[in-house]
């Protein structure tokens, strides 16, 4: 590539400058002439739009079929434009008459303009269950992978994640870690993840496990459909649990319902079906572990025929394997920042997408947008999440003792990555 385009996010219906810079050793030369077209992605909408408020003009349909001489200012080359809808627009550069080089930019509407993509796994086991690794460095191979933060989520326990943030947080790094718990209450099959509450739900039941039947019992009569005696029982359990995790300020999330165990789906689809249609958790773990991969494809169909609801996609390692975190699902959540609150909301409002290197599930207007930043942002801002990861590796491996300060990894910011994207004025 010769030329860089300063940022690649717009909002829409808003005049903006586009701003194209020569990289090093081009240099805008004034005798010569530069253009660019855009073409957007959907085709210009009207029909899409015509509900909307705005359909594009005349004007809109002729500026978006023609190319546009750029005006050379200093070392830059730029051009007001309004992009008149949501979408991904190719770019095609033109010197004299010649395309040189193609380049993608996306304009979004207010509400997503106005969100950061946090990239992370909210499913981790460590060695304190039946994981093999440390928390630590469990948190640190989430960097290293490219992500923005990370839940630890082992069995029973709520502690370990607690470690993992207490090493890393007053450290000051750019990467979140989310405390969290898997969640195994009696005579319920279901896997619940604490996702980000104050204090651990494990540890209420098995120290109150007389409340925790009492408080069962009290819901098992609110359950009046026809059930099995023990999936009405797992049901009024989830809801003790749900209720208790979103008491304790964090999320419930709905583990791998449809992971295929001994005797068949992990919980009955029975209790799958009454939580989903009274709304009872919070957000659906759509996709996780690769133990589970015939699971999850029966999961995904089963997503697809229910009204939305919030999802997340984890990876339910178990251990850092090679060069990913098994088999390598995460989470993209559009946010307002890197912290337990923003990231929650975000999840629980629905504004997060499932996916993998290969592909995204989920809402089609953050599919659409993940796919942009999976070919214009994530590689480079893969490569300065390893960087600290691997700074956060060293740490976790030798508990700590090896911070040097000549170390400069611990001070990258990926997280401004996306901010330097983002137009401003
Ligand atoms: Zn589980
Ligand atoms: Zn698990």
């Amino acid at each position: 590539m010769n030329f860089r385009i300063k940022h690649l996010i717009f909002p829409v219906r808003k005049v903006v400058k586009l701003v194209i810079e020569p990289i090093f050793p081009l240099r805008v030369d004034p005798k010569e002439c530069y253009s660019i077209r855009f073409l957007p992605f959907s085709g210009l909408r009207k029909y899409g739009l015509r509900n909307s408020g705005y359909i594009p003009t005349a004007a809109d349909e002729a500026f978006f079929a023609e190319e546009h001489p750029l005006s050379p200012e200093g070392d830059f080359l730029t051009l007001s434009v309004t992009f008149p809808q949501e979408d991904c627009y190719i770019c095609r550069l033109y010197v004299g008459d010649t395309q040189v080089e193609t380049h993608e930019i996306y304009a979004l509407e207010e509400d997503l303009f106005a969100k950061n993509p946090y990239k992370g796994d909210n499913h981790l086991h460590t060695r304190f269950s039946d994981g093999k690794d440390s928390p630590m460095y469990m948190a640190a191979a989430a960097c290293r992978f490219g992500y923005d933060y990370c839940v630890i989520t082992d069995h029973y326990r709520y502690a370990p994640s607690l470690m993992a943030r207490d090493f890393f947080a007053p450290t000051g790094i750019d990467f979140l870690v989310v405390p969290g718990e898997e969640v195994h209450s009696p005579d319920n099959p279901v896997h619940i993840i604490n996702w980000g509450g104050r204090e651990s739900v494990n540890a209420w039941f098995q120290q109150n496990e007389a409340e925790y039947r009492a408080a069962v019992e009290a819901e098992l009569s609110a359950i009046t459909e026809p059930m099995t005696d023990a999936d009405r029982y797992a049901a009024a359990a989830c809801q003790v649990i749900f209720d208790r995790i979103r008491q304790a300020g964090g999320l419930s999330i709905l583990c791998h319902p449809h992971w295929i165990v001994t005797h068949g789906f992990n919980e009955h689809e029975d209790i799958t079906d009454y939580l989903a249609d009274h709304k009872r958790f919070d957000v659906l773990e759509l996709i996780a572990g690769g133990a589970y991969e015939v699971g999850t494809q029966i999961q995904l169909s089963y997503y697809k025929a229910r009204p939305a609801m919030p999802i997340v996609g984890s990876s339910d390692s178990h251990g850092c394997f090679g060069d990913a975190l098994e088999p390598g699902n995460f989470t993209i959540a559009f946010a307002d920042s890197l912290e337990v609150e923003a990231i929650k909301s975000a999840i629980g409002s629905g504004l997060a997408i499932a996916g993998n290197d290969n592909k995204f599930y989920g809402d089609y207007r953050l599919v659409k947008y993940a796919y942009f930043l999976q070919r214009n942002y994530y590689p480079e801002h893969k490569k300065k999440r390893n960087a600290l990861g691997a700074w956060m590796v060293r740490m976790a491996s030798s508990n700590g003792e090896t911070d040097t300060p000549d170390d400069k990894r611990k001070a990258i910011r990926p997280s401004e990555d996306f901010t330097k994207l983002r137009y401003t004025e």
